[in-house]
């Protein structure tokens, strides 16, 4: 089969973002090997159009008019997981996934093989490819904690590289710079307890639907949060909580101040991005502090 075969016209990127907003991306394709991306990367620079690595679309906003180039969605069609034994340790086991694997199914599954350490992983709705691209964390952990080992395609290569602290920073990693696509990722897990580890794991779930917003559109938190501050307070401290600008949809959330909502769906990206602008400058002219996005922005 010719790669063009599974390159799409015209995709509406709504439905693959949790912000549910976003116009059409002019090539999309869904891969189900490393060698489909290769093949659809010298596709691409071949035809010179350009191109967006998306995962599960919980930390990006596409632009309402669209991506004029080819979106690549790791998702479903790459998401096996795998556990296996560390060879070198008999208290440690090994989890590997691929990128398309949801990072909750990666933290569910070593739950329920006793592993300990991926519990703060079932409550983020990402993929572990945009986990690892972003170092994900909550609750005290990240990607960072427990990476091993990282798959990546870089220059057209498949590589392997044994993951160490240095690779990470707060919501970002080595692999966002630079074109590197991350296929793959291992963490090594001691085996611990079960019933305490699912109990956890119940205790974080809790704990996050109980203070953040998870039935309504939106990317999670909006912004980083500022050395010494939590963007969060500060814009409650600027009056913000529950604050919209007109009636789009785009609304400071008012359970948590540090997530832009996107009520019933109804607002698009530029109210979005209306909204988070406005967030920005009243909370740098209140606190003097610049509110940096965490949300990543696909074309526009
Ligand atoms: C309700 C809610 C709660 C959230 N809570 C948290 C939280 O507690 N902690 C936290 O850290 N985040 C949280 N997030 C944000 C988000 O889930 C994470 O940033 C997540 O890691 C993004 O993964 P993704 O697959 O959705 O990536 P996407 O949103 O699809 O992409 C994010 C970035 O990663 C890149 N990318 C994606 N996949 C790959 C890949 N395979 N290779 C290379 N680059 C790639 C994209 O190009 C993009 O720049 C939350 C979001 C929501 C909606």
């Amino acid at each position: 089969m010719a790669i063009e075969d599974i390159i799409q016209r015209n995709v509406v990127l709504k439905p693959f973002t949790t912000m549910k907003t976003g116009g059409a991306a002019a090539y999309f394709a869904e891969p189900s090997s490393e060698e489909e991306i290769k093949a659809l990367l010298d596709h691409a620079r071949e035809n010179s159009i350009d191109t967006f690595i998306l995962g599960n679309g919980s930390n990006v906003i596409a632009a309402d008019a669209g991506y004029d180039g080819l979106v690549i969605r790791i998702g479903n069609k790459m998401s096996d997981i795998r556990v296996t034994d560390d060879p070198e340790d008999p208290e440690y086991r090994l989890i590997s996934a691929q990128a398309g694997c949801l990072l909750s199914k990666f933290g569910n599954r070593a739950a329920s093989e006793g592993l300990d350490g991926a519990e703060f992983a079932c409550g983020i709705p990402g993929s572990v490819g945009g986990a690892v691209f972003m170092n994900a964390g909550a609750y005290g952990t990240e990607i960072k904690d427990i990476a091993w080992e990282v798959q990546y395609i870089e220059d057209g290569q498949c590589k392997t590289v044994r993951a160490n602290p240095d690779m990470f920073g707060y919501r970002t990693s080595f692999f966002a710079q630079g074109q590197r696509i991350v296929t793959g990722f291992t963490a090594r897990l001691k085996k611990g307890d079960r019933e305490r580890i699912e109990s956890y794991v119940r205790e974080l779930r809790d704990k996050r639907a109980a203070s953040q917003p998870l039935t309504v559109p939106s990317c999670g938190s909006t912004f980083k949060r500022p050395e010494g501050y939590f963007a969060g307070k500060l814009i409650q401290d600027s009056g913000l909580k529950g604050f919209s600008l007109d009636d789009s949809g785009a609304q400071v959330s008012p359970k948590h101040a540090g997530f832009v909502v996107n009520n019933e769906g109804r607002a698009g990206s530029e109210d979005i991005k209306r909204l988070i602008k406005y967030i920005q400058d009243k909370v740098f002219e209140d606190s003097g502090v610049k509110l940096e996005c965490e949300v990543r922005f696909l074309g526009g």
